[in-house]
């Protein structure tokens, strides 16, 4: 359906849209648009129709359109949604106020600078490291249903950072390593084909790291994906919690006895 096609009543929504050039403007600033209302749309939609015949200078990302490619959230009435999967028939006939993510420098208006999230996931390593050397000719590294289970849910994230706009703590402190990298740290600590636990060890159990989440759990709430990090901070914070008992019983170097 093209973006400017009219709603056959007339009717229309209003967007009060966020528009910042922090290298030209000393403030940011809000402008209406009133646009078309269908049923169907989502904000990503009114936004495209706000760019393609309103206002081309508007800019936001966007790219799959589809849920997956996690680089169109913003704050949506203050809550940070995925603008490709938040229907305007729930807000209508209310305005709409579109803001970028919440504890991110913006960039220009929607579009915000991702340099910490991207270090965070460098810090914790996000990836998997294989625990032992394996050529090609001995094959696959074969895994068995559980054990994709035991990950599977935290490989659903899509970077897409609601978490981040939604966690009061990282609000307070940039530092905090925050909900997706420590729900991607323990994707990778949880598969059985990573040995790379030990390496992420000193990021997610810093001052920075897991300790610092007070389960509030808006990460979860506000994820589209259904990763749940705040079952992620919790499970690291039991492991890392029996790793020190064990520590405390079993000494250093006596399992080798
Ligand atoms: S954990 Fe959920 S909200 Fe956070 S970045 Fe991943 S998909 Fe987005």
């Amino acid at each position: 359906m093209a973006a400017n096609d009219a709603d056959q009543s007339g009717r229309k929504i209003i967007l009060e849209v966020f528009r910042y050039r922090p290298d030209e403007e000393d403030e940011p600033r809000f402008d209406r648009y009133d646009v078309p209302y269908r049923e169907d749309w989502v904000v990503l939609d009114a936004l495209n129709h706000v760019k393609d015949t309103m206002d081309g200078t508007l800019s936001y990302r966007w790219a799959c359109r589809m849920g997956v490619c996690g680089s169109c959230g913003m704050m949506v009435n203050g809550e940070p949604k995925l603008t490709c999967a938040t229907f305007l028939r729930d807000y209508y006939p209310e305005p709409i106020r579109i803001e970028p993510l919440d504890y991110f420098p913006v960039i220009r208006d929607l579009v915000i600078n991702m340099d910490d999230f991207l270090h965070k996931l460098d810090d914790v390593q996000a990836w998997l490291i294989p625990k032992e050397e394996r050529s090609v000719s001995e094959g696959e590294y074969r895994q068995s249903p559980a054990e994709l289970a035991r990950y599977k849910q935290f490989s659903m994230c899509i970077n897409c950072m609601l978490c981040y706009s939604a966690c009061p703590v990282y609000g307070r402190h940039q530092g905090f390593i925050g909900p997706a990298a420590i729900a991607l740290a323990q994707r990778y600590n949880l598969d059985s084909r990573d040995g790379g636990a030990e390496d992420r060890a000193e990021v997610i159990f810093s001052h920075e790291g897991i300790w610092e989440c007070t389960f509030v759990g808006d990460c979860t709430r506000v994820c589209p994906k259904n990763v749940d990090p705040a079952a992620a901070i919790q499970q690291a914070k039991v492991a890392a919690t029996k790793d020190l008992f064990m520590s405390v019983l079993v000494p250093h170097g006596t399992k080798e006895q």
